[in-house]
């Protein structure tokens, strides 16, 4: 690690005086789980398709292309078998020690809650509910991934997952709980996202406490705004924290 100790320890101190942090992620918490992320040199954007990932992953592409829609989404953006990684496992011990408000995350992946956490507020929706657009009966994700071409309901209509294609809304209800646990926060830490995706990323403006924490391998255009910014991987950083607060560092 080539932050200072003095960084990570002025972190574990925050993290020790804090009961209602905030983590607001994104993909980067789960590169460490072997997802990849959007933007990153390995990133999907990097990669080559016929369509863009942008385009596939939004409810026009959906509608004309339902096929292609679900080959992509298949392959690229479901991924099972994976565990949660360190950065999961701390967050997950932050809520059983009772100092956390909430995890607000873009992600879809569902690691957190797979790490025990159960404050969890998903912008984006996960992977692992499904819905049958004409009757609305609920599905596994396993229905999904069994299916060949477009996955259909029993009664004919299609099994959309319940995650937030560009061009569609978020939902009202994680947004409020969202913009009310930024406000009651006294710790946010922002890591693992590239802050490009909006509105998610425009929610931790509604943060109204003191210390704000940074941690992503890349810039982001809070860097400067924030009192704490590692540039390292989130596991890292918050393994290494962990050590020091617990004493074992
Ligand atoms: P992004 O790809 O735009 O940005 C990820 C950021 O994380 C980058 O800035 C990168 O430098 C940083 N990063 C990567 N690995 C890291 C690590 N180990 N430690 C610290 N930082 C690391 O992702 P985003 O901001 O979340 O926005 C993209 C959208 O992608 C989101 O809406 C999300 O729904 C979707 N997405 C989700 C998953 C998932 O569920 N795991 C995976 C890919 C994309």
């Amino acid at each position: 690690m080539k932050d200072s100790r003095k960084d990570l320890e002025q972190l574990a101190a925050w993290v020790q005086e804090s009961h209602r942090i905030v983590f607001f992620g994104g993909a980067g918490v789960s590169t460490e789980s072997g997802i990849p992320d959007f933007r990153s040199e390995d990133g999907l954007y990097r990669q080559h398709f016929r369509y863009p990932p942008e385009t596939m992953l939004s409810r026009t592409f959906f509608n004309s292309h339902p096929e292609e829609f679900f080959d992509f989404y298949r392959k690229k953006m479901v991924a099972p078998g994976v565990e949660p990684n360190t950065a999961h496992n701390v967050l997950a011990g932050w809520e059983q020690e009772g100092r956390l408000e909430a995890i607000i995350t873009q992600n879809i992946d569902g690691l957190h809650q797979k790490a025990g956490n159960r404050r969890v507020l998903e912008l984006h929706g996960s992977v692992y509910r499904n819905r049958c657009m004409k009757c609305s009966r609920a599905w596994l994700l396993e229905k999904v991934m069994e299916s060949t071409g477009v996955p259909r309901c029993d009664c004919g209509g299609i099994i959309k997952p319940e995650v937030v294609l560009y061009e569609e809304p978020l939902d009202e209800s994680v947004l409020l709980r969202s913009v009310r646990s930024l406000q009651c926060a006294d710790l946010l830490i922002i890591g693992g996202t590239s802050l490009a995706v909006y509105p998610a990323a425009g929610l931790v403006q509604y943060y109204g406490g003191r210390r704000l924490v940074l941690i992503n391998r890349s810039e982001t255009r809070m860097d400067n705004d924030a009192d704490l910014c590692f540039r390292e991987k989130i596991g890292e950083v918050l393994g290494a924290e962990e050590e020091i607060r617990l004493g074992k560092a």
